[in-house]
């Protein structure tokens, strides 16, 4: 079966096993990158296709800056349902709950079999935790490439949506850490033109 026959295929399965709301993967099935986030959130539901709410607009922004066109890159998350609180009538987000993350994985791990990219990215300590190491620190190990049991490295690096916390804030950190999450970027970037064959 053709590839794109193939993803269609898992896409549909995912929408199966994890509902209607639920937000699988998009971009390119040639990418030497693949961008893995936590989960979706409200704007990714809507629309169904993962980061494109205010981090997703960022994430553009910063990977623009570092010279990498979104089309280029494969871009999913770890979990592909948007986890939520509801309290009062109103509707929040939360993390992702260990079995969330387990569940998530066995899909991204096909998706990822099926998408091959040379190299993940991945964006916040949630995917870092899950799939590089539980250990894993962002402060002390943003930015380096590790190998993982998905048959590829990975680099991991702040998330967009922690910016947008820190920029919230007025935080004198933020023009510092949205720099470093470039930089990563790129590195991702070049770590995926180098590393394996194909
Ligand atoms: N945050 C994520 O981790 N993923 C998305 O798709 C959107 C926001």
């Amino acid at each position: 079966m053709a590839r794109k026959a193939e993803w269609e295929k898992l896409k549909e399965r995912s929408l199966k096993k994890f509902g209607e709301e639920s937000v699988f993967g998009e971009g390119s099935l040639n990418c030497r990158l693949a961008v893995v986030g936590e989960a979706p959130s409200k704007h990714e539901v809507e629309e169904g296709r993962p980061f494109v709410g205010n981090a997703g607009k960022l994430l553009d922004e910063l990977l623009k800056e570092a010279g990498i066109g979104r089309s280029k890159l494969y871009v999913t998350n770890v979990v592909k349902v948007r986890p939520t609180n509801e309290s009062g009538g109103s509707t929040t987000n939360r993390p992702p709950r260990a079995g969330e993350i387990r569940e998530g994985i066995g899909l991204l791990r096909e998706e990822l079999d099926l998408v091959k990219p040379r190299a993940m990215v991945l964006l916040g300590g949630t995917p870092a935790k899950a799939l590089i190491k539980k250990s894993f620190t962002l402060k002390s190990e943003h930015g380096t490439p590790f190998d993982t049991e998905f048959g590829m490295p990975a680099l991991a690096t702040y998330h967009p949506a922690y910016l947008l916390r820190l920029r919230g804030v007025g935080s004198e950190d933020y023009n510092r850490m949205r720099q470093q999450v470039v930089e990563d970027l790129g590195a991702a970037w070049e770590h995926a033109q180098g590393s394996h064959e194909g």
